[in-house]
């Protein structure tokens, strides 16, 4: 089975690489006769680069690749039978146009700690300014003016979005004493969280935290009308998907200090910038220019799902994925609408 996977990194071919090694040492001989060639494709799948999926079996796509129609149309033309993406979220796919005629797949979950601990980090680093002392020491200017944090112990952090990640992240701040509202629109009575309505948690928040999908229901869910029912002051932190937030509305917010500070792992026009080596180009994206240059905005390159853990599992149920449909098994993974 040929798979053309794109958007590939060196840690993705590594993971890739290693986890079919170990897979192939687990499942014995009867299996063998699945082979899967994985060729790795550094281009995002979009409709100039589709041609590279010619006479392949398969496509496996990460975050920013943008399967829209002319792509699945292409794929089906070529014979291309299944999308795998290696991610949870499916909101880059057409998965509705790709109904009966391509399957997709993805990872549902792979480390929901990875992304929940990437986001504690973000807010650690902007709270206590480690980022800047790291700067100074460095240079040996060990002075503490600018560095005074706040204590994350009792301030009430609001959590939307209460699934796998947001769960962990849930745990990670009763570590620290928080206090902690939760929204979902599907809330989950097992939980032990006081669920508010969204008002609720932009009014009594200090730190808000987003962990659900991206939807018709959550595009720009952080909007410049949420933001003014916000307490001033408070700090945003987005691990999600970009087009969670109104990123211009958010850079007025910081402007004109409604808001305290925002932690971006991700941003609603990545695409075109994350994970690329951009730093001798001039900026063409004033917004993400503009937020970059903030004192109290960290941005991190959509790395938040970035562990050894994580990247495994995510080669492992790929491979699953792929070796399922080869063999004609269930589709545990399939992505439906
Ligand atoms: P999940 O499916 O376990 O949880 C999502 C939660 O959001 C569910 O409880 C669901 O009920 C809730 N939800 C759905 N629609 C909602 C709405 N309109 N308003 C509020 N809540 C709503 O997913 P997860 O594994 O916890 O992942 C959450 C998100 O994290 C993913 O959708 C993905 O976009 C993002 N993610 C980012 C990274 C990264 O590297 N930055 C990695 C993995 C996942």
């Amino acid at each position: 089975m040929k798979i053309a996977v794109f958007d590939s990194k060196s840690y993705d071919i590594e993971s890739f690489n290693e986890t079919k090694e170990q897979y192939i040492k687990e499942i014995g001989t009867d299996e063998l006769s699945v082979v899967l060639d994985f060729q790795f494709f550094e281009d995002r799948l979009t409709e100039k680069t589709v041609k590279l999926a010619y006479g392949f079996d398969a496509v496996c796509v990460f975050v920013n690749d943008e399967v829209n129609r002319q792509v699945i149309d292409a794929l089906v033309e070529y014979g291309v039978g299944m999308i795998a993406l290696r991610c949870a979220g499916f909101n880059n796919v057409d998965v509705a146009y790709a109904k009966n005629r391509i399957k997709v797949v993805r990872v549902p979950a792979y480390s929901p700690y990875a992304v929940a601990e990437h986001a504690m980090a973000m807010l650690l680093t902007l709270n206590r300014k480690t980022n800047k002392a790291y700067i100074r020491t460095r240079d040996h200017n060990f002075r503490l003016d600018g560095l005074v944090g706040f204590d994350l112990h009792g301030k009430t952090v609001g959590v939307i979005g209460t699934g796998k990640i947001g769960q962990v992240f849930m745990d990670i701040c009763r570590g620290f004493g928080m206090n902690i509202l939760a929204y979902d629109k599907y809330p989950n009575e097992k939980l032990q969280v006081e669920y508010v309505d969204l008002k609720e948690i932009y009014e009594r928040s200090d730190i808000i935290s987003l962990h659900c999908p991206l939807t018709d229901d959550t595009y720009h869910i952080i909007n410049s009308k949420a933001i003014k029912r916000m307490k001033k002051g408070v700090i945003i932190l987005n691990t999600s998907r970009g087009a969670l937030i109104d990123a211009s509305a958010l850079l007025e917010g910081i402007r004109d200090k409604e808001i305290g500070g925002a932690c971006l792992d991700v941003y609603e026009e990545e695409a075109e910038v994350f994970y690329e080596d951009q730093s001798e180009m001039i900026p063409t994206d004033e917004v993400l220019s503009n937020l970059i240059m903030m004192p109290n905005v960290i941005v991190t390159s959509h790395q938040a799902f970035l562990t050894k853990e994580a990247l495994n599992n995510i080669a492992y149920t790929t491979i699953t994925n792929l070796k399922d449909w080869y063999s004609g098994r269930e589709l545990v993974n399939e992505v439906s609408v």
